[in-house]
């Protein structure tokens, strides 16, 4: 084989020796400019088409090395960048690749400007149309809910919105409303709202009710919005309410009932959610405390008083055991009781 350009003799890319073939040919371009986009509402930066959460500096890596062309029958082995910003919105990119061709290898260098463009995503501009398919409703059964069971629900609520956000970013929360006795959510997905409202009536011992409506029609489909309705009672598991004038611990709620054990007898009692619509709230999980105990006999406990940290005894109701220097104790009246850890 010889060269077509110089006529060497010896082995030949595309008909040139190595050094006319080098010469002659550029393996990596890139256009002046490339834009990269950017959704003024979540901060989130176009790249191949998708929306992804990542830094600028990424970004702009990203989208520059995706705009690299790379010569047919070629194949980039390595690439490295620099970036510089010029002002805000625009940044020099320096990129540095290693190419490979056939049994060659070579180094090339390309520079671009990564313009920073604002635009809206298509689920931004749902979420600012406020779009949505479905409300949960969150509301206390007799009572308001309060703030803090407001604020476990929510929280509840956004977590599983957003683990299926990272499965599909279209799966939002369009707007939240308080409304007397509790608040509503509005949701871009009926299957979401739907699986969501079941998991916080299991959790929380809520009643759930589904109602739809008929918006439209589209394709001459009919296109329903439906909520769904979750009442909640006023206590939560590990809380201890005052039922018939005695503290009970809530043991676990399901959506049809709530396991109690009445805490002077340590007996345990299950009720129909519906018969304890009125039950009262006496101590939050933050309210049982840990006492340390000083000695134990067969009826009873000798312990310190968390809170005065006076000596004092408390009767062991039937059953009770012991595990490790503290028992948990909640105080109702003056009265010291124990809680099953
Ligand atoms: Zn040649
Ligand atoms: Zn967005």
């Amino acid at each position: 084989m010889f060269c077509v350009r110089c006529g060497r003799e010896g082995s030949t890319y595309e008909s040139l020796c190595v050094e006319c073939f080098l010469e002659n040919t550029r393996f990596t371009s890139i256009s002046d400019h490339v834009d990269l986009f950017t959704c003024y509402h979540c901060k989130e930066f176009q790249i191949k088409g998708r929306w992804k959460r990542i830094s600028l500096d990424e970004a702009i890596r990203e989208v520059a090395m995706d705009a690299i062309v790379v010569r047919r029958g070629s194949e980039l082995a390595h690439v490295r960048s620099e970036v510089t910003e010029a002002d805000p919105r625009n940044y020099h990119v320096r990129i540095f690749s290693d190419v490979e061709h056939g049994d060659l290898k070579m180094k090339e260098e390309l520079h671009t400007i990564v313009r920073l463009k604002n635009t809206v995503c298509p689920r931004c501009s749902k979420i600012i149309g406020n779009y949505y398919e479905s409300i949960i409703q969150i509301r206390g059964r007799e009572r308001k809910l309060s703030e803090g069971q407001k604020e476990r629900i929510y929280t509840a609520l956004r977590k599983r919105v957003d683990e299926a956000q990272e499965e599909n970013r279209e799966m939002f929360i369009s707007k939240l409303e308080e409304v007397p006795g509790g608040f509503d959510a509005y949701l871009s997905s009926i299957s979401l709202a739907k699986s969501i409202s079941k998991e916080l009536g299991d959790r929380f011992g809520g009643e759930v009710k589904e109602s739809s409506t008929l918006v439209t029609q589209k394709d001459g489909k009919d296109v329903y919005r439906v909520t769904y309705l979750v009442r909640l009672p006023s206590y939560l598991r590990g809380e201890v309410v005052s039922l018939k004038g005695k503290p009970h611990l809530v043991v676990s709620i399901a959506s049809n009932s709530t396991k109690l054990l009445n805490l002077k007898t340590h007996e345990p009692i299950n009720l129909p959610n519906a018969d304890l619509y009125e039950v009262k709230v006496l101590a939050h999980r933050k309210d049982i405390l840990d006492a340390v105990v000083l000695t134990e006999t067969d009826k009873e406990l000798q312990i310190m008083h968390p809170v005065s940290f006076n000596t004092i005894e408390v009767r062991k109701p039937p059953g009770f055991k012991r595990e490790g220097e503290t028992v948990k104790v909640v105080i109702h009246e003056e009265e010291t009781y124990l809680v099953p850890g």
